[in-house]
């Protein structure tokens, strides 16, 4: 039995396509304690094009977030349907950039049909998502300590449960591009961002896709998940971040035992916002 997944996507997010139903016969076997749908909803692009004014930046620039939340919603109160009742069903979203619109993302939150929100930042303002950059134009300096201040300002609203892969751009910049990256520059940032998420209540997860990617860590890694847990830190879900069936559950165990080798007796899961610990 594997305890959780509080991060995956169905097709409903733009860069999956798995089906709601491949994923909950998944969730099935793998006997997951508790299992979080949590697909994409981008507040930059909330609303349809025309409210912007602006052409799609490339061939995955979707815009019109708002009826896939509609669609979402949906989606999740099906999913339980789906399930046996051994499952907790969690009814979540990933909620980017939420600092493009604090106030929507704060009323979004509210959604009485919703129990998860995951804050997750892919974009600064101005910038593709971390995943289209190219890191030999770029100064990634600049880009890091933007990301961490914008990631701290997200940390203080109340928009979300807990900060997604709070590492996310090293993902590129130090998986894909290979590129070296001294982050104890951030610590001080990221200690600040710690502090916040804690005071509010709120907490982080540990998103294990990085074991399945060339970057070979979870987000974030071992030592800031320790600063995160030595600041008081206790409010830690664990998500494999799967777009697709097979990666359901990935590094969860794995995750798992990083977790209590970094301190933590406890992990949890979200229902209507609140968190329910399983000890390990
Ligand atoms: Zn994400
Ligand atoms: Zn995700």
């Amino acid at each position: 039995m594997l305890l959780m997944d509080c991060h995956t996507h169905t097709k409903i997010s733009p860069d999956s396509d798995a089906e709601l139903s491949a994923m909950c016969r998944k969730a099935q076997e793998l006997d997951l304690q508790a299992y979080a749908v949590t697909d994409h909803i981008e507040l930059c692009r909330y609303y349809p094009q025309g409210y912007y004014q602006t052409e799609p930046r490339n061939e995955e620039d979707f815009f019109d977030y708002a009826s896939r939340w509609e669609q979402s919603m949906h989606q999740n109160q099906l999913a339980k349907s789906l399930l046996n009742d051994k499952i907790n069903f969690i009814s979540g979203i990933e909620l980017g950039e939420p600092n493009a619109d604090f106030g929507l993302a704060e009323s979004l939150y509210r959604d009485k049909r919703l129990d998860f929100v995951i804050a997750s930042l892919h974009e600064l303002p101005d910038k593709l998502d971390f995943y289209f950059l190219d890191y030999q134009q770029e100064d990634t300096d600049v880009l890091l300590e933007e990301y961490f201040s914008i990631l701290l300002e997200i940390s203080r609203k109340d928009c979300f449960d807990v900060l997604g892969h709070v590492t996310y751009p090293l993902r590129y910049i130090a998986g894909d591009a290979g590129i070296a990256i001294n982050i104890s520059k951030y610590r001080e940032m990221l200690a600040e961002c710690f502090k916040s998420v804690i005071a509010n209540h709120k907490g982080i997860e540990l998103n294990t896709s990085g074991y399945r990617q060339k970057y070979g860590k979870p987000f974030p890694d071992a030592d800031l998940l320790k600063l995160y847990r030595d600041l008081g830190g206790t409010i830690l879900t664990l998500g494999s971040d799967a777009h697709k069936p097979e990666d359901l559950g990935g590094g969860i165990a794995q995750g798992t035992e990083l977790a209590k080798s970094c301190g933590f007796d406890k992990v949890c899961y979200f229902l209507r916002h609140e968190p329910y610990f399983i000890n390990l």
